[in-house]
């Protein structure tokens, strides 16, 4: 047995990270126990494809994380400890296989004048939109900043009825529950314009016509034209480097290396943690588990993980599956839509057709011929991710199936179906395959290699669709970070607020903690 500490923590994702540096700062004694032999799930930065070349696997974009309450709390911190942010005037821009583009720019005019050159007759709605984000921003933020149901959740949608009034309040609502489908024909004419806004949906696993999926499309479209987008200098990475110096630096400890195997339940309370290597942790106030809550039940002992209460949270879904394309490049892709050159995202769709025949087959367990198409292009503001002159490429695709209809095995197909995925870019890129120096690809198998937590490739730790979200996430009774195993807390993806960067859910357990 090793001496006790006050939190032990399962898992150094940014949740984790997030709720130890917080704890650690606060005074408490903290340590983080990670299986993998480095810390930060699913933020790593690596030259997967060749020397130099430094590549985010899987997040790249910190936008969430630098409008969040730990940036708030521990910015100076991080930022003493080398975690740089590079912000984009140019975030995102969809193209379309006309040749054309839309971009959103983080300057509003510049936006409405790249709008009006391709749909004019959205541009007042688009305008509208912006206005309205700009009222709702403070209200959306609040709640998703605070514990579901919590005093501070009501008071902010409290706030938000005198503010906005009653209509004001249940328009936000709908807004909630729509799908981006019903929401983009509410607003635009154009079918450039509503897909612009559908691919980020799509980023989660809203297809267009998925309710709930209006919430996201309309926050990240519009507040990635109001907030910008930022990545970190240098790779991702840096940040899980400054958070591990935050928390070292306050006393606490981060051990790679240390599968846990079980946490010890004594009088029905968490007192502990077992690891693969047989060593017992105890923990004197509380265990917190950075998790995917689907594989709770197997962390805890046999009498504890039966119970109804317990058993239940196996109903937790996961989104579908993402694979990840990173490329090493002589050049930027030679976009038709020559202005997509200058931004972080390219956004290929194209269409809200494509995107829900993308989503059916792949929840059938069928192979998309025309998957929607993340492609982040990180070196365009942080030329020190690749040597001088050269670029790395970031594709994500979206949405795949997590396990394949005929039986054959991600493993087997990935780097043919990578190569279909190269052949649709290569469309709106002619010349793109001469300028690669190397590829790597990582499949929905490989996801979950890297980080238990991504059952199936599910990038997202768990579907964010309505019946699983909000104060029902990751299901009833596992509710505000609380499980029914008392001392034994929860934060992560799977958990409110989501997935993403935001260490938000970690914030609200070292809050809960402190
Ligand atoms: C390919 C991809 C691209 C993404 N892109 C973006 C993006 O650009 N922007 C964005 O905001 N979000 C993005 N996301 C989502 C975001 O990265 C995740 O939602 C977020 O990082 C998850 O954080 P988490 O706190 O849930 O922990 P995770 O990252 O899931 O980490 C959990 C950690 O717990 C460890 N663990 C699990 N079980 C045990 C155990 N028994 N014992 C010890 N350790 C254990 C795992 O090894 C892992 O390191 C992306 C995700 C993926 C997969």
């Amino acid at each position: 047995m090793q001496p006790a500490h006050d939190v032990v923590i399962i898992g150094s994702g940014i949740n984790g990270l997030s709720a130890a540096a917080l704890l650690a700062v606060s005074g408490k004694k903290v340590l983080v126990l990670e299986s993998n032999n480095s810390p930060g799930g699913a933020i790593r930065t690596e030259q997967i494809t060749a020397p130099g070349f430094h590549h985010d696997l899987f997040a790249m974009n910190l936008g969430l994380f630098a409008g969040g309450a730990v940036m708030a709390k521990l910015g100076g911190e991080l930022s003493a400890r080398g975690f740089n942010l590079v912000p984009s005037t140019k975030p995102f821009c969809s193209v379309f296989p006309d040749g054309t583009m839309i971009g959103v720019e983080a300057d509003p005019a510049a936006t409405v004048k790249n709008l009006a050159a391709i749909a004019p007759a959205d541009v007042a709605a688009w305008e509208a939109l912006t206005a309205k984000l700009g009222a709702w921003a403070p209200f959306l933020i609040g709640v998703l900043n605070a514990d579901l149901p919590s005093v501070d959740a009501f008071k902010t949608l409290w706030k938000a009825q005198r503010a906005l009034g009653t209509v004001g309040l249940y328009e936000m609502t709908k807004l909630a529950l729509q799908s981006t489908r019903s929401f983009t024909d509410e607003n635009f004419v154009s079918p450039k314009t509503k897909a612009l806004m559908a691919t980020w949906g799509m980023h989660l696993d809203f297809a267009p016509d998925i309710a709930g999926g209006a919430l996201f499309s309309f926050l990240e479209t519009i507040g990635g034209q109001l907030f910008g987008m930022v990545i970190g200098e240098g790779g991702a990475a840096k940040l899980v480097t400054a958070l591990v110096g935050v928390i070292e630096a306050n006393g606490g400890e981060v051990r790679c290396d240390s599968r846990v195997t079980q946490i010890t339940v004594d009088k029905k309370r968490a007192t502990g943690v077992t690891l693969a290597s047989g060593d017992s942790i105890r923990a004197q106030r509380a265990v917190v588990s950075n998790v995917n809550p689907r594989l709770m039940p197997a962390l805890l002992p046999d009498h504890v993980a039966s119970e109804p209460s317990v058993k239940r949270v196996e109903n937790f879904q996961s989104g579908l599956a993402t694979m990840m394309i990173h490329l090493a490049l002589s050049d930027l892709p030679p976009w038709t839509a020559r202005e997509a050159r200058e931004y972080n995202y390219v956004h290929i769709g194209p269409y809200l057709a494509d995107m829900a025949q993308t989503y059916t087959d792949a929840a059938a367990g069928l192979l998309p011929e025309s998957p929607t198409l993340v492609i982040g292009q990180p070196t365009v503001s942080d030329p020190s991710r690749a040597p001088e002159g050269k670029h790395v490429l970031w594709v994500q695709v979206r949405m795949l199936p997590l396990k394949l209809a005929d039986g054959s095995s991600w493993d087997a197909v990935a780097e043919e179906y990578a190569d279909l995925v190269m052949q649709k870019i290569e469309t709106y890129a002619p010349g793109l395959a001469q300028l690669v120096i190397a590829r790597a690809v990582l499949s929905p198998a490989d996801l979950e290699r890297y980080n238990a937590n991504l059952i199936n490739g599910d990038s997202l730790g768990g579907s964010h669709h309505p019946s699983q979200f909000f104060f029902l996430r990751p299901v009833p009774g596992w509710g505000r970070h609380r499980s029914p195993v008392k001392d034994l807390f929860l934060c992560g993806a799977g958990t409110w607020p989501g997935g993403g960067v935001s260490g938000a859910s970690g914030a609200m357990v070292a809050k809960i903690l402190t």
